[in-house]
């Protein structure tokens, strides 16, 4: 990718669907409805991610979620060339996002070139359907 070029978007239903469990189902739910949930602890309100059957503050199991906002950071991120593996798009960005409310998510981060991104950016969510009532959690840039 040469300067300034913008990522491709990711094909995102060659992605492989993840395997859903009574903690994570919450999760891939919000993703298909466009929300962004957060696990939250109704014990102790500490957020967590990724979701987990027991408080890792506190240990309680009654957990439920709330729905972030969807705004955050670029903490970290990773831009992958290799490997390749068939039907997927390359290069693309994997970011670590400190969001708004305090915990962070991984996911891809699209709408911008690979060498436009920095650590600091501010980003939104976005919920780019994968298949039938599947989608995922991607970010892209928005002006701070
Ligand atoms: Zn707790």
């Amino acid at each position: 990718v040469s300067a300034g070029q913008q990522l491709p978007e990711p094909n995102w239903a060659a992605r492989p669907r993840p395997a859903r469990t009574r903690d994570t189902d919450f999760w891939w739910d919000g993703l298909a409805a466009g929300e962004l949930r957060i696990q939250k602890c109704l014990a102790c309100a500490r957020l967590q991610h990724p979701p987990e059957p027991l408080c890792q503050t506190c240990g309680s199991d009654r957990l439920g979620w709330t729905v972030a906002c969807g705004l955050g950071r670029v903490f970290s991120f990773v831009v992958y060339h290799e490997p390749r593996i068939r039907d997927w798009t390359y290069p693309y960005v994997v970011a670590v996002v400190a969001l708004d409310e305090g915990t962070r998510v991984i996911a891809n981060l699209t709408g911008a070139s690979a060498d436009e991104i920095s650590v600091g950016d501010r980003v939104q969510a976005r919920f780019p359907s994968a298949g039938a009532e599947h989608a995922l959690l991607a970010f892209e840039p928005v002006s701070s």
